[in-house]
């Protein structure tokens, strides 16, 4: 898993580089204002540390997703400025290496089929009570596959949350690998292609942060090493609401792109002067790139969207 052989590349002056971040969008719909801020501080993040920022589509879950969709989230991050390095990199077509990732897995005993749906959980739907972990199912019947956890602490410092740890076991159980479906599962899928990418800093919402222990669990599993994370607090609405694709948010207008990054400014707390407002896209991102900030996050959950 070290060496980076595809032919997926990005050219050599990239290479080089110390800081290698990413923005990983799922394509289950247009860019919206929390995505917005995900992508804005990721590349923020990346420009000020000298660094590359990649773009990978997250497309392994076809009935959620769609090529408009896909292309939408480009179209808007270049009429944004928002410019990525190299080729995008598109998760659907990386299914030979997670299979490769997956053989690893079953060479060091970790993978075993489980038949269970949610309803089989009992009383915990998260957590899965590892019971086909023994049990003899017939080739026929259709399952998962899921890596067995071990019983152990595993934990992160996270740039801006600070410390966070889960025993694997009594937080999440055994964690699938591939779906009954088929499809590959994110948590296998973004630790194989981080280290294809030599990614060396993700920055990405919050709600991620409880992947993250079984995202390390499989880093040490298929020897690839460990990215610094950032985990943003995630916009709300001002009921206090998420704001994501599945509850409808709204596309950023990339027709005003410098009201678009203002306002994802001011909701990352970097404070921006008003006069900005009126500036070209090219003077906001660079004040933002000068002023840059992440400490002003610190240990926050959530942030209020400003309309
Ligand atoms: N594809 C995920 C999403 O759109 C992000 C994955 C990641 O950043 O690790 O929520």
């Amino acid at each position: 898993m070290k060496s980076r052989k595809d032919s997926w590349a990005v050219p050599e002056r990239l290479e080089k580089a110390v800081y290698r971040g990413r923005f990983a969008p799922s394509p289950t719909g247009l860019l919206h204002a929390g995505s917005l801020l995900t992508a804005l501080a990721s590349w923020l993040d990346a420009r000020t540390s000298d660094g590359i920022w990649l773009l990978r589509m997250e497309d392994l879950d076809p009935p959620r997703e769609s090529k408009e969709a896909a292309d939408g989230i480009l179209f808007a991050l270049d009429a944004l400025h928002l410019h990525w390095d190299g080729p995008v990199l598109y998760q659907s077509q990386r299914i030979e290496a997670y299979q490769d990732a997956l053989a690893t897995l079953v060479a060091k005993d970790r993978i075993f089929p489980c038949i269970c749906s949610r309803q089989d959980f009992g009383n915990d739907s998260r957590i899965y009570p590892g019971t086909c972990r023994e049990r003899l199912i017939q080739p026929d019947q259709a399952h998962a596959l899921r890596c067995r956890v071990d019983d152990r602490v595993i934990s992160v410092e996270d740039r801006l949350q600070g410390h966070y740890s889960q025993n694997l076991i009594r937080d999440t159980g055994d964690f699938v690998i591939k779906r009954k479906d088929g499809l590959f599962a994110y948590q296998l899928a973004v630790v194989v292609d981080d280290a294809m990418q030599g990614i060396t800093d993700i920055v990405r919402g919050i709600d991620l942060l409880d992947s993250t222990p079984r995202q390390l669990f499989l880093q040490e599993l298929l020897d690839c090493s460990q990215p610094r994370y950032a985990h943003l607090p995630v916009l709300v609405d001002k009921d206090g609401n998420k704001l994501s694709k599945q509850q409808g948010a709204a596309p950023v207008d990339v027709t005003r792109p410098a009201e678009a990054l203002f306002r994802a400014l001011a909701q990352l707390q970097q404070e921006p002067p008003d006069e900005l407002l009126t500036a070209p896209t090219q003077d906001i991102l660079q004040w933002a790139v000068n002023a840059w900030n992440p400490g002003a996050l610190n240990n926050q959950t959530s942030l209020r969207e400003i309309s």
